[in-house]
């Protein structure tokens, strides 16, 4: 299975597609623009399809991606989103003697 997560690949027209990553970082995110393709499986995560594809199967999930939970995106090019952003999911304070004395904070992930 190949791994072409992050990257649009210069794969020859008219392949049927299988298996293989092509999971984008943003939402709708365009790659094999132009190309005849048939995808009958494979990782489509954040990919907007195009016109010339005949779609049959594959995962085609759209996702806002949180930084919290992907440091490791980052470097990528996910943008670092800052302490309460979209993602947010609970703000937790911890308070003792009525001060608050820490946070906890928790994220997911968002289906677009
Ligand atoms: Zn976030």
């Amino acid at each position: 299975m190949a791994n072409y997560s992050f990257q649009d690949p210069d794969i020859p027209d008219g392949l049927v597609i299988e298996s293989g990553n092509f999971t984008q970082l943003f939402p709708r995110t365009e790659i094999l623009k132009g190309k005849q393709l048939t995808i009958s499986g494979g990782n489509f995560t954040n990919v907007k399809k195009q016109p010339g594809w005949t779609v049959e199967g594959g995962n085609w999930t759209q996702v806002s991606r949180c930084s919290h939970l992907h440091p490791h995106l980052v470097k990528e090019g996910l943008p670092a989103c800052p302490v309460e952003c979209s993602h947010m999911t609970v703000k937790d304070e911890i308070v003792l003697d009525g001060q608050v004395i820490d946070t906890i904070y928790e994220y997911k992930d968002m289906t677009v």
